[in-house]
């Protein structure tokens, strides 16, 4: 190479360098100016909670999830009372010191609200830099390891002919991996109200027994499968509703089915039983949307004892987090599958979009189906078509909020006192979700 040649090559990476050095000259580091708190309703049914973070620079800022569908109120007040006067001041620019930071802030580290805000705090960090750079984030991460992020849908019915009949209206719309359910939270294991045999007074109303549940839904997937064939992936979702031993024998029991993976068949209390499940079937384990403490899924993937992480992204510590987890799947051969669910937001789903698009170790992401009016308040709200989620491509996560928008539906507490998670069994006694 001629010496000018060099030169020249030497040169182009430390002219871009040089442009920013120029820019910032002389000007103190970009800071946090203001943290704004953005509850909304989302139109509806939500329990979202955003944080902008304003920069010292006019106009230029970072959105976060804070979502906390059971807890939301209390993310507001600690963002308000005890995180935004401590991260007033800091610099933007180190996305890494500041999440360390922010994670000893409060001694006691890994709650689930704490972990709420740390990564609203990430995703707006992220989201800054990217549009300071002029890219976005999966750029940052080391840019596009796919090019689409593929998304398993909600397939649900009441029956097996309905069930069925959800399952293939996905499969046409282009989806290859569906989610089946036989009627909501426990459908297959679920009693009557008043049926059956009940103590002489109290709990009459809908009541799990696993039993039902361990054997009817092997006889739901074999429907499946004679009805749908095998092409399709499936998955099912038992939200941690059986006892070890019922968990180990439903995961024996579908092993002939083929599925893509076997969700939350244990409590996240109970989660050493993985070591029997794996002795005696091939069914792959997906689990961790309950954890938030590194030491509840490092053994597991360490161990090879799961095939998908489900941890949901704003649950875990934001987008750095996210990609020290899929960097440890990576290693032993586990594989992604962030967690969504009906209650996520825009701002979280894209931080996990970004994530997926960039790793080695992606399985597969949860779907969301936003209706209009989050697209309006949320423009840059990543579009699912066919089977597929896309975002905007802009800088930063590539999304912004309507605020004005978002005022007028604003956070309220849910109707029903937060009851989703009780589910009872026939004596009246709790099953854990
Ligand atoms: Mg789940």
């Amino acid at each position: 190479m001629l010496r000018r040649d060099l030169l020249a090559t030497l040169a182009a990476p430390l002219a871009a360098t040089a442009q920013e050095v120029n820019r910032t000259r002389g000007l103190p580091p970009l800071t946090i100016k203001n943290v704004r708190i953005i509850p909304t309703s989302g139109g509806g049914r939500y329990q979202w909670v955003f944080v902008k973070i304003e920069t010292s620079e006019p106009g230029l800022y970072g959105l976060g999830s804070a979502s906390n569908v059971n807890n939301a109120f209390s993310v507001v007040s600690a963002i308000e009372k005890h995180y935004a006067p401590f991260w007033i001041g800091k610099d933007v620019a180190r996305i890494e010191d500041n999440w360390q930071n922010t994670h000893v802030r409060s001694y006691w580290r890994n709650g689930t609200i704490h972990n709420n805000v740390l990564s609203a705090l990430d995703m707006a960090l992220w989201d800054i830099k990217g549009k300071r750079a002029g890219m976005p984030v999966y750029d940052l991460l080391g840019g596009k390891a796919r090019d689409a992020v593929p998304m398993y849908a909600h397939a649900d019915g009441r029956d097996l002919n309905a069930l069925t009949e959800s399952a293939r209206k996905y499969i046409e719309e282009g989806y290859r991996h569906v989610r089946v359910q036989l009627g909501g939270y426990g459908g297959g294991g679920m009693i009557a109200p008043g049926q059956g045999s009940r103590p002489a007074t109290g709990f009459r109303g809908v009541a799990f027994d696993e039993e039902l549940y361990v054997d009817v839904i092997p006889k739901m997937f074999e429907h499946l499968r004679v009805k749908l064939g095998n092409d399709v992936k499936l998955c099912h979702d038992v939200h941690e509703h059986l006892t070890p031993i019922m968990a180990v024998e439903l995961s024996k029991r579908c092993e002939p089915y083929r599925l893509f993976f076997l969700e939350d068949v244990l409590a996240p209390e109970q989660i050493q039983w993985f070591r029997n499940i794996r002795q005696v079937c091939t069914t792959p384990m997906a689990m961790g949307e309950l954890f938030t403490h590194p030491l509840e899924w490092v053994p597991l993937i360490s161990e090879r004892l799961i095939d998908f992480f489900r941890g949901r992204v704003s649950q875990i510590g934001g987008i750095t987090a996210a990609k020290k987890v899929a960097a440890l799947c990576e290693t032993f051969g586990c594989r992604t599958a962030f967690q969504e669910g009906g209650d996520n937001d825009p701002v979280n789903q894209l931080a996990a979009y970004h994530v997926d698009l960039s790793i080695s170790s992606f399985g597969i992401q949860e779907e969301n189906h936003f209706p209009r009016i989050v697209h309006d308040m949320l423009p840059g709200t990543a579009v699912l078509k066919g089977g597929y989620l896309y975002g905007s491509d802009k800088p930063g996560l590539g999304i912004e909020i309507n605020e004005a928008l978002a005022a007028k539906h604003p956070l309220v507490p849910p109707p029903g006192g937060d009851s989703w998670t009780t589910v009872r069994g026939m004596d009246g006694s709790l099953v854990k979700p």
